[in-house]
């Protein structure tokens, strides 16, 4: 029997992540067939340095695949099976603001934890509603797989904006972090483990990992990890880090471990519970933003410009978004029912008993035709529950305040937030922030 073929359009299509994520796409077409793929982007010119490459890219590789780049919302919209949704409002240089003004008054500046996180989820909050209204209108069917970040503000906006929207949100940090876990325990891939996972995005503990046979790994993991973190002893820093900071990540997952010895932590804990830590190493004047507009972005334009202009993809640098293939079983799962065990970011809902059930949070689902069903955690301990109740207190005063248009209610946010020392620190946060996100951010008061 003929599978059915799908059409996806990618929202943020001006994204350096597109094209790896074609590639990706085109590679998994066994598994998920295509018939159109289309980019997405609100600003055309952005978008137009990637698109020629991109349509030279599926051309050939089949050019029965029908390519669109767009910046019309119906068109972009119309007859499409599945969104990608990767959208940065503000792009990098609010990014890049996003992370200095924290550093400024000595706290954290990361783009999705602390007060960094809540600055672009009030930027973010309006731009994936829109792409939600534009999906309902013109393809009702269509399901949304949303990785814009930052995800748990986003996913909370989701549930009280658009609790019947065929949207499912989902991260690939805690994927990332497998794939070092596996290498650490000797599997060949993530997929032979069957992981237990509970806490809200960016703010999660692994409590189980198990192979096929039903053996238990957690306790050879924690070992590891008080040991060595979430590097191997013998790599240095010539394993898969795309760079030093990421190699410095997984080192300090030793000190995250050493706090709760029974618990494996995501990395990005890093930042509220060594917070100083991060500050003392980022240099306030060259962050991550910086880091991506010098290399990733230049990179990528630069090759897909090459691209365009010698009208072929051969001998390309580009590399297929193997990290990336989560989507694709996602799309699949959805598409063909094939109850993938996945990490996903939905309300609570009684999965985790002693926790608010209206919170979103991210724990294992089963994915089918209907989309997904949580897996019961059961009840959490108190150090965990702490911290996640205090977080998603930020996250839901963020969303107040957008929704309600009130400064007193992102004071309250930034003032919450673990990483901020002082309400009074985080007034002059919200102060500058304000004067720099005008154009985006609701007007507060
Ligand atoms: P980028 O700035 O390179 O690209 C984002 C694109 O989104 C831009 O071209 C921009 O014009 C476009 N955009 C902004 N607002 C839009 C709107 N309302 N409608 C349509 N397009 C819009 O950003 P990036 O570094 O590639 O990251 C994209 C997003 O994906 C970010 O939110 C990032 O954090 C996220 N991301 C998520 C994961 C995950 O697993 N959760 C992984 C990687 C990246």
């Amino acid at each position: 029997m003929n599978k059915k073929k799908f059409s996806v359009v990618i929202a943020g299509g001006g994204s350096t992540y597109t094209p790896e994520i074609i590639l990706m796409l085109l590679d998994n077409m066994d598994r998920l067939p295509l018939r159109a793929i289309k980019l997405y982007d609100n600003d055309e010119e952005r978008q137009g340095r990637l698109a020629k490459a991109c349509e030279i890219i599926v051309r050939e590789k089949d050019p029965s695949i029908e390519f669109v780049a767009t910046t019309d919302p119906e068109t972009a919209y119309t007859d499409v099976d599945f969104c990608l949704a990767h959208i940065r409002v503000g792009q990098l240089p609010m990014r890049e603001k996003d992370e200095k003004i924290p550093l400024k008054y000595g706290v954290v500046g990361q783009e999705t934890c602390g007060p960094g996180g809540i600055a672009y989820g009030m930027r973010s909050i309006p731009g994936v509603l829109e792409n939600i209204e534009y999906m309902e209108k013109y393809s009702p069917n269509c399901w949304m797989l949303n990785y814009s970040n930052p995800a748990a503000i986003v996913a909370e906006a989701c549930r009280r904006f658009k609790p019947d929207a065929r949207v499912i949100n989902i991260c690939d940090m805690p994927i990332g972090m497998e794939n070092n876990i596996a290498k650490i325990l000797g599997f060949n891939d993530r997929k032979e483990m069957t992981v237990r996972y509970f806490g809200l995005n960016h703010f999660g503990w692994w409590t189980s990992i198990k192979d096929d046979d039903g053996n238990e790994y957690i306790d050879k993991l924690l070992a590891h990890q008080l040991e060595y973190g979430n590097t191997l002893p013998d790599e240095g820093n010539n394993g898969d880090y795309t760079d030093n900071s990421w190699y410095e990540t997984a080192k300090k997952v030793k000190d995250l471990t050493a706090i709760d010895p029974t618990m494996a932590p995501n990395s990005y804990f890093q930042y509220y519970l060594f917070g100083d830590d991060m500050v003392a190493h980022t240099n306030p004047e060259y962050t991550r933003a910086n880091q991506v507009m010098d290399g990733r972005e230049k990179r990528v334009f630069g090759e897909c410009a090459r691209i365009a202009e010698a009208g072929t993809a051969e001998g390309t640098s580009l590399e297929i978004g193997i990290h990336a293939s989560f989507i694709v079983d996602l799309a699949t799962a959805l598409a063909f029912n094939t109850h993938e065990r996945m990490l996903l970011i939905v309300r609570n809902n009684g999965a985790i008993e002693n926790f608010d059930k209206d919170a979103m949070v991210e724990i294992p689902c089963i994915v089918g035709k209907d989309g997904y069903e949580p897996i019961t955690i059961g009840t959490i301990p108190t150090f965990q529950k702490g911290l996640m109740e205090q977080q998603v207190a930020v996250e839901k005063l963020t969303v107040d305040a957008y929704e309600q248009g009130s400064y007193h209610k992102l004071w309250q946010a930034l003032t919450l937030s673990k990483t901020v020392p002082s309400a009074n620190v985080a007034k002059k946060i919200l102060d500058d922030y304000i004067e720099v996100n005008k154009e985006y951010w609701p007007e507060l008061k």
